[in-house]
């Protein structure tokens, strides 16, 4: 499709006010060699074409688009249609911008990468990245989610990578951010800082939409060869919004197709409960880019609580402020009551596992369907699968068998170690 300059960011990488770039001085001439090398490698046959090859045959696209016949017709209302993007290699979108982020970084000629993970989704698809191009992998990941995602810690250090916990500030999400921004500065002529969303300091925003577009481009035409038509509502997740993005770029000037993007509305509707930016967040310069964050009254970045570790984030990438404030996509949410419900739903009628993440689009399909007629359709961007999310499904949805379970498991570890 043409693109027109609607949703487009201007050359400052501003989305009507939202975007910019924020960013210290010393980084600067970084961004813009990224920049650069970003809009020479779009035209670049031979780079488009190493693209394509990573894309279907690491990646494994295109990603099935699948008809839920069981779970429509229980609702009866709409046609849902699930985009599995679970079945991308590692599991989840997110490895659409690692590898698109990873062949820019061997274009300039670098040979390090750095970068942060709150959950370590993002880490172990960075990792697995840098394993197969050949890269030295530096996470850095806040002491505290470390301990916590300690499966996730062991992955990425199996392939390869160098786990750095941080122990500074709250030992979470922001601190190794901060931690692997110094790493950058100071290392910034041979490394690449490997962003994982549609926001931070232009031109991250548009490199990932670039690389996660291609997930609506393959919606619309699989729709369009299994049923002729284009869909009524596009739904995704929304957390910093790489994958509504890519699920919704294509369909942004169809003025046809509604987009909807879901929030996490974690344990209920007070700030400091959710992490819910259209529901409280205020305008604000962090991380290095303007948009919505969820703030205290001190101005300071909230804490927010979410089921859904990709989900728990206090900013919300500029592109999505802008279509917010422009009403092209209307934003909900939905608590972690009502995602546990629909992971157990799309389980028990699809036979497919939903990442918790994921499953707050599914939601939101769930709850639209049957207000509307059989002849519309809605598609569902299933941005992750389930597995990673064992222990917190293990602990909520069962079952004292799943728990004696995780007992003598410990139990006949700490025995095999002696
Ligand atoms: C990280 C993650 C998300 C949230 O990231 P976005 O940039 O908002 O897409 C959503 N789903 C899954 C499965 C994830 O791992």
């Amino acid at each position: 499709m043409a693109e027109s300059k609607k949703y487009q960011p201007d050359q400052y990488g501003y989305y009507g006010e939202y975007g910019g770039r924020y960013a210290p001085e010393v980084l600067i001439p970084a961004l813009e060699e990224l920049e650069e090398c970003f809009e020479s490698a779009k035209k670049d046959p031979e780079f488009i074409k190493e693209l394509k090859e990573a894309q279907k045959n690491y990646i494994g696209r295109p990603t099935p688009l699948c008809y839920l016949e069981n779970l429509s017709d229980k609702l009866g209302g709409a046609k849902i249609y699930l985009k599995n993007e679970g079945l991308a290699h590692t599991g989840a979108h997110k490895i659409n911008h690692c590898v698109g982020q990873i062949l820019l970084a061997k274009r300039m000629g670098k040979k390090r990468i750095v970068a942060e993970t709150g959950a370590g989704q993002h880490g172990l698809a960075t990792s697995s990245v840098c394993a197969r191009y050949g890269m030295d992998c530096h996470v850095y990941m806040g002491a505290r989610d470390a301990d916590r995602q300690r499966p996730n810690v062991f992955w990425m250090e199996t392939l390869g990578a160098e786990v750095i916990p941080v122990h500074h500030g709250g030992k979470r999400l922001k601190d190794a951010v901060n931690a692997a921004l110094k790493d950058w500065i100071t290392n910034v002529r041979d490394s690449h800082y490997l962003l994982g969303s549609c926001l931070g300091p232009h031109p991250f925003p548009e490199i990932n939409r670039y690389f996660q577009k291609v997930v609506g481009e393959e919606i619309k035409s699989q729709l369009v060869e299994q049923q002729r038509t284009l869909p009524d509502y596009v739904i995704a997740c929304v957390g910093g919004g790489s994958n509504a993005i890519g699920a919704f770029n294509e369909f942004l000037e169809e003025e046809s197709v509604q987009l909807i993007g879901v929030e996490a509305g974690g344990q209920g509707p007070e700030v400091g409960q959710h992490a819910a930016r259209f529901q409280g967040g205020r305008v604000g310069v962090v991380e290095g880019y303007k948009s919505y964050w969820l703030q205290d009254e001190h101005g300071q970045v909230q804490d927010t609580v979410s089921i859904s570790a990709g989900l728990d984030y206090a900013g919300i990438g500029p592109l999505h402020a802008f279509l917010h404030d422009q009403g092209r996509v209307k934003y909900t949410s939905a608590t972690d009551k009502e995602v546990l419900e629909a992971v157990k739903t799309l389980a028990e009628n699809e036979g497919i596992l939903s990442a918790l993440e994921s499953a707050h689009g599914l939601v939101e399909a769930i709850r639209l369907a049957p207000t509307l007629s059989k002849d519309k359709t809605i598609v569902v961007n299933l941005s992750g699968r389930g597995e990673k999310d064992l222990f917190i499904f293990g602990r909520h949805l069962s079952s004292s068998s799943f728990r004696e379970f995780i007992e003598r498991y410990a139990e006949e570890f700490k025995e095999s170690d002696n």
